[in-house]
């Protein structure tokens, strides 16, 4: 996967970026991260990106220029034109709310183009000309778009296959079946006094898996009881709700 964030920050990328899984997944091929800058496409000798709002009103707004001459030569296409197999993202707080579903769709796209607003945003013709999705981190107002850049990165990135060590941990995460993640424990099995649920030393994986189920289901209803009415549950999740 490649993925390219426009921003007049690339240098906030660089630590996030390169540690840990993403960095692993960058060091492997898995996914290629680039940043551009901004004020490199800019066309006036100050490499100013942005200016005063039309009909007035506090703040500054960034220029649709640089950014449209730097779509242009990223995605080697016209304005106007679409790129094939890639999808043009703008991070802003009136976009549709990111989440775990949004992040499985966004890890199946071989290429992503991220547009990171400062100030009062991007002045929206590069929106009505570019963008193929609005999309948010939640309803409050963040400085810049970079940060919000990063959690979606972050959160595509684990997906893709390879990215985790384990298969299998991106499978069995919160959210991944619409539900909350049960509790986990590590060594020892009792620390100051509290103990681990003994179940979980009894080496019987069915009853194991159930009561991860059960606490599942457990402690979606107690914190985000929302996302249980969004589900279809079977039979044995509906015992396991009864017990
Ligand atoms: N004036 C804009 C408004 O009221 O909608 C807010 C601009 S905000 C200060 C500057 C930039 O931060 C935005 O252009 C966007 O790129 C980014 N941003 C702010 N909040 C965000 C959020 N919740 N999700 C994604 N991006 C956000």
């Amino acid at each position: 996967m490649n993925i390219d964030v426009l921003t007049i920050f690339p240098d906030m990328f660089k630590g996030p970026m390169e540690t840990s899984i993403i960095g692993r997944a960058q060091g492997k091929g898995i996914v290629s991260i680039q940043t551009h800058d901004v004020r490199n496409y800019t066309d006036n000798k100050h490499r100013r990106v942005d200016d005063t709002p039309f009909g007035g009103g506090a703040g500054m707004v960034m220029m649709a220029q640089p950014f449209f001459d730097a779509l242009e030569e990223i995605l080697d296409v016209k304005a106007g034109e679409r790129a094939p197999d890639t999808r043009v993202v703008l991070l802003t707080p009136q976009g549709k709310t990111f989440n775990q579903a949004k992040a499985r769709e966004l890890a199946q796209i071989p290429r992503l183009i991220m547009l990171c607003g400062r100030y009062e945003g991007i002045d929206d013709r590069v929106r009505q000309v570019w963008v193929d999705e609005e999309l948010s981190i939640g309803d409050y107002v963040l400085t810049g778009g970079e940060l919000a850049a990063m959690v979606i990165i972050d959160a595509v990135v684990r997906l893709l296959p390879g990215a985790l060590g384990d298969e299998t941990s991106a499978e069995e995460e919160s959210f991944s079946d619409g539900l909350l993640e049960y509790p986990q424990f590590t060594k020892p099995a009792q620390f100051r006094g509290i103990e681990v649920p003994p179940i979980l030393l009894s080496g019987h994986h069915e009853s194991i898996r159930r009561w991860r189920r059960k606490e599942s289901l457990k402690r979606t209803y107690q914190v985000r009881p929302e996302l249980i009415k969004e589900q279809n549950f079977d039979f044995d999740d509906q015992v396991l709700m009864a017990e």
